[in-house]
């Protein structure tokens, strides 16, 4: 389990550095995140729900189905989306309502 940080699109907050339960993630001398030992991740995905910048994603295993796909998350009010950018083009969204997420 790993994530990837696009930097370019990381804005410095912070916030995955302050969220990470096993502290794997820092900034860098220009304020960017960065993730050292990305084999040390056990995919919480705090951080990915965190990012205001939507630059963390998720790489889902083969054992999940996922073959090299990468899994982000947008807000939009109480809509959490899981977007899923599988390697050959193909984007699935998944919309959660938090509001109902402890319904069953
Ligand atoms: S997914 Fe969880 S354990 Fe992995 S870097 Fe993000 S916050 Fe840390
Ligand atoms: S939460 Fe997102 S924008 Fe903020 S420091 Fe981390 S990667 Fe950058």
């Amino acid at each position: 389990m790993s994530i990837a940080i696009d930097k370019q699109k990381c804005i410095g907050c912070g916030r995955c550095r302050n969220v990470c339960p096993g502290s794997l993630i820092k900034l860098d001398s220009d304020n960017r995140a960065y993730i050292k030992y990305p084999k040390d991740c056990w995919g919480c995905t705090s951080c990915i729900k965190e990012c205001p910048a939507y630059a963390i994603s998720f790489y889902l295993g083969a054992d999940i189905g996922g073959m090299g796909s990468l899994v982000h998350t947008e807000k939009k009010g109480d809509i959490l989306s899981w977007i899923i950018d599988k390697p050959e083009g193909e984007t699935i969204k998944i919309d959660i309502n938090q509001k109902e997420s402890n319904k069953y």
